[in-house]
């Protein structure tokens, strides 16, 4: 059993086909990468599986629980960075994340550390940083309180390369400690760096799930 186990998992909205059918599986340690063009049906798999949407049909199950029924538990050692992240602007960097960091009882240290890593000043406010820089406020919350699993949707926009290089070497880092990683991007060349295995998904259908070392043979 995996880290992840996505059966026929389907999510039809009202007018739109979300998803349909997907099943794959993520394992223990694992990078996998999750990419499709805009619309493919990425970010709904990733909003099921953390219940914020519910599937119309099919299951999955993280840590062996079930996504539906166990999704507060799932939750506590999940870090997730969503695509967009909105933050109330007024607040400055650090208030926001010492809230986010009180609901885990993740100490300071922590908190300070992933920031400095990510040269991020934590005394502004949250309506003076760029794109960029609040995309790195959301990838110190996503992994403040030290998940087991992270579920990061297009997670390097806004970041510079020197930047992205950074990020990339702190997942690594993440990985060596044993932490399994779900990397969503519509760029392959970014996945290709990263992931060990990568899972294509296109107008709501996987298509294929392949190591990398067969992706680039075959494209
Ligand atoms: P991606 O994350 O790969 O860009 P999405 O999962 O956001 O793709 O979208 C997949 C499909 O589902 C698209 O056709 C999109 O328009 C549709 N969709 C996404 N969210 C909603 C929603 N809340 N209501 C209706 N349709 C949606
Ligand atoms: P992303 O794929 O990066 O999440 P989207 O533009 O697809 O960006 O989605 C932004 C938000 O709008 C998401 O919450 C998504 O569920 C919602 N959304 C996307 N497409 C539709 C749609 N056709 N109808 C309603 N809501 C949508």
């Amino acid at each position: 059993m995996g880290i992840v186990d996505v059966k026929q998992l389907t999510k039809m909205y009202k007018n739109n086909r979300g998803i349909e059918r997907v099943t794959f599986s993520i394992e223990e340690g694992e990078i996998f990468g999750f990419i499709g063009p805009n619309g493919a049906g990425k970010s709904t798999t990733i909003r099921t599986l953390l219940n914020f949407i519910y599937p119309t049909s099919g299951s999955a199950t993280i840590f062996g629980k079930d996504i539906v029924k166990d999704a507060k538990e799932i939750r506590r050692h999940v870090g997730y960075l969503p695509s967009e992240v909105h933050y109330y602007d007024d607040m400055k960097v650090i208030d926001l994340l010492t809230y986010s960091a009180s609901f885990y009882k993740v100490s300071d240290r922590r908190l300070k550390q992933l920031a400095e890593r990510l040269d991020l000043d934590i005394y502004k406010k949250i309506e003076d940083l760029s794109f960029g820089n609040r995309k790195k406020v959301g990838i110190v919350q996503a992994l403040l309180h030290e998940p087991k699993l992270l579920i990061l949707d297009e997670p390097t926009g806004g970041l510079d390369p020197l930047m992205q290089h950074t990020f990339f070497e702190l997942l690594l880092e993440e990985r060596k400690k044993g932490v399994t990683i779900f990397f969503s991007s519509h760029i392959l060349s970014e996945v290709q760096k990263l992931c060990d295995r990568v899972a294509i998904i296109k107008e709501g259908k996987l298509i294929q799930v392949e190591t990398i070392e067969h992706l680039t043979k075959n494209h």
